[in-house]
């Protein structure tokens, strides 16, 4: 028999992506999404696949998604855009979701992994960061309702497995990018390819010299299922440790598309991480993972993708 997999968040960008490669594992899986911010096209290509089942519900609210074996948590908005608008929506799914998806597991005896978030550093002043780092957050400013939303997820993943004996892993991701990211989730690869590839200014919020590190979704999808099968119970980041500035990002992005935009500086959002890159030890130690798909690579890789959903968009708009 094959094991049987539940994804929250099944139709996500990250969760679609998941749903793949457990399929290619030999995972049965069920996809559990309420399409807030996930969409069918992602996994439109997996309705005629007999191992797949799609089931748009709410998890905030009782589940029932059959006998299963693991639990992949990948429920939320990630975006700074999509959690701002749905902050209330964030919140219920970080806390409630979070204690639905775990009570599944517990009543299935089944393994769980709880999709968590660099944002639990905040803006960090430890530089990189290392999973033993406590972070450094603003609990009642803007991205709060994901941070904190996170940082409850991860206690009460914790808990479940020191008081309940849930076997529960938990992965930190860094920012990731790739096919099937929507145009206009306001996360900076889509906001610059779009921008780019229609010949628009590339808005770079402050001066531009904040970083973050870049992990192509092959790459981090991999160290998913890597921790999955490992017995760490501690957070593990998955990121690639290359770190880039946001307007280096942007040249990068404008000499890939072949475009003539310029870049226009905007106003830099409240609590902006200044900095962010992983410490990825843990990962390589614990099951020999780190990324292998470098910037330049990854955007290429995924050019042709945006190029589509750019083009989708301006025949929906014409
Ligand atoms: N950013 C930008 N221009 C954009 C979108 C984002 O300069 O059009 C910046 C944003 O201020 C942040 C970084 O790019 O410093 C990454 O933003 P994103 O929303 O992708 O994710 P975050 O890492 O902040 O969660």
């Amino acid at each position: 028999m094959r094991p049987r997999a539940l994804v929250t968040g099944g139709a996500g960008f990250l969760g679609s992506h998941l749903c793949d490669a457990l399929l290619a594992e030999g995972y049965s899986v069920v996809a559990v999404d309420n399409l807030l911010t996930g969409r069918l096209s992602n996994i439109e290509h997996l309705r005629r696949e007999g191992q797949f089942e799609f089931l748009q519900l709410d998890i905030n609210r009782k589940v029932d998604c059959g006998e299963v074996n693991y639990v992949f948590h990948f429920a939320s908005p990630a975006s700074p855009v999509d959690y701002m608008v749905h902050g209330i929506d964030t919140l219920k799914v970080g806390s409630l979701g979070t204690m639905r998806a775990l009570d599944i597991a517990r009543k299935n005896h089944a393994k769980y992994l709880l999709a968590s978030t660099s944002e639990c550093y905040g803006d960090p002043l430890e530089h990189p960061q290392k999973e033993t780092y406590w972070g450094n957050v603003n609990s009642i400013g803007p991205r709060s309702v994901y941070d904190e939303a996170k940082r409850f997820a991860e206690a009460v993943t914790m808990a479940y497995y020191r008081y309940y004996g849930v076997d529960t892993r938990i992965v930190r991701i860094f920012n990731t990018y790739g096919p099937r990211m929507q145009l206009n989730d306001g996360r900076v690869v889509p906001n610059f390819m779009k921008q780019a590839l229609r010949g628009e200014d590339l808005t770079v919020y402050g001066d531009g010299t904040q970083t973050r590190s870049f992990c192509y979704v092959k790459d981090e999808v991999e160290g998913f299922l890597r921790l999955a099968e490992c017995d760490e119970h501690f957070p593990v980041n998955i990121g690639n440790p290359e770190e880039f500035t946001i307007v280096d990002c942007a040249h990068r992005v404008i000499e890939i598309t072949g475009s003539k935009s310029r870049i226009r500086y905007e106003k830099l959002p409240q609590d902006d991480p200044k900095q962010r890159r992983p410490d990825i030890t843990k990962a390589k130690s614990l099951f020999g993972w780190e990324a292998k798909i470098d910037l330049d690579t990854g955007l290429r890789m995924s050019l042709d993708y945006f190029r589509e959903a750019v083009a989708a968009e301006a025949a929906v708009r014409a």
